[in-house]
């Protein structure tokens, strides 16, 4: 029997944005998709080793994933990140990667580096699909478009399910049909408590729904019995209104939308506090950070920012998590007795 062609997706970056995309594309046209492991402390270190050292830490992690892959595949699948909406860009490092990733200095299989560009001229998503095929010897025009479509159908079914609220894990297991959707909502809502304090977790999805990276402050605020709110959750045409409120947008993808949906959930008074999650040495986040924190204090809502990088530990973490939950609570508390 002919050995299906491995393709490696590392677990990290884009993969929390995209994945249902790539995997769905890459079976259909007959290639076996395997995944890197969980983040974990060896995934860091390689990816460290074999990093610049004033990279920010998703970028570490994205290497270490990549090292977690050699020998298991045929190709490993790093699309160069270029813009996801035709207009803003995802951030310098993204549209690198696949050169940093190659010339880090160690042996890898071939890289599949198609480039995802929805800017200028119409039909990028159609190259870009066609670029990965022919990378895995699949030519044939029928089987490529009945790939592509039922890669995107998958996809939208997958933005579907964040915006009800699933973080990407779940979503992707609703996906893949191992999980059933009703079983994770009512998990969902039964955690809960009647009122519970809102925050607005803010933050590349990366950072923010990588356990490892993040010091799980997903869960820590779920444990603490807060309803958590991502920019996921919110719909793009909504948030898409505040790119007007701003003099001039960002340059980069993510921080657009981190920023717009701080925004919508200040202007919309949905939130009681917001946590922005930041990666030591991010370029885009030097701003978006201040961005955040001045339109926060203008609207009198708490800002927390939490930034993270290889050394930060869960410890630190909990204690300013359960510092700034406590310091909304009275303050609700306070407001409901005035
Ligand atoms: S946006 Fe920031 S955190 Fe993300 S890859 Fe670029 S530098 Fe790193």
């Amino acid at each position: 029997m002919k050995q299906r062609i491995k393709v490696g997706i590392p677990r990290a970056l884009s993969y929390y944005s995209f994945y249902p995309l790539w995997r769905v594309f890459l079976e259909k046209l007959g290639a076996e998709v395997i995944i890197s492991k969980d983040t974990n402390r060896k995934i860091l270190e390689d990816g460290i080793k074999e990093t610049v050292n004033d990279a920010c830490i998703p970028i570490k992690v994205f290497q270490g994933h990549v090292l977690d892959l050699i020998n298991k595949v045929d190709f490993i699948f790093i699309p160069r990140m270029i813009s996801a909406d035709g207009k803003a860009t995802f951030c310098p490092k993204f549209l690198g990667l696949p050169d940093m990733v190659r010339f880090s200095g160690v042996k890898l299989p071939p890289i599949i580096d198609s480039r995802y560009n929805l800017k200028g001229l119409p039909g990028g998503l159609l190259r870009f699909f066609r670029s990965v095929a022919k990378a895995i010897g699949v030519n044939n025009p029928f089987k490529q478009t009945y790939a592509a479509i039922a890669a995107l159908i998958k996809q939208k079914k997958y933005q579907r399910l964040l915006l009800e609220g699933l973080k990407p894990p779940d979503a992707f297991e609703v996906i893949n049909g191992s999980k059933k959707k009703l079983d994770l909502k009512k998990r969902k809502t039964t955690s809960c408590v009647s009122l519970p304090t809102k925050v607005a977790l803010l933050g590349y999805p990366y950072a923010i729904y990588d356990p490892f990276i993040s010091a799980g402050v997903y869960k820590r605020l779920k444990n603490l019995g807060v309803e958590v709110i991502t920019f996921e959750q919110i719909p793009l045409a909504q948030m898409r209104r505040y790119s007007k409120v701003l003099p001039q947008n960002f340059f980069w993808y993510y921080s657009n939308l981190v920023c717009w949906a701080g925004l919508y959930l200040l202007d919309h008074k949905k939130v009681d506090g917001i946590i922005h999650v930041t990666a030591f040495g991010c370029g885009p986040d030097s701003m978006v950070d201040k961005t955040l924190e001045l339109e926060a204090k203008n609207a009198g809502v708490p800002f927390l920012s939490l930034t993270i990088d290889e050394h930060t530990g869960e410890g630190g973490v909990q204690t300013r998590l359960e510092a700034f939950t406590d310091m909304l609570w009275a303050r609700r508390q306070k407001s409901r007795a005035g």
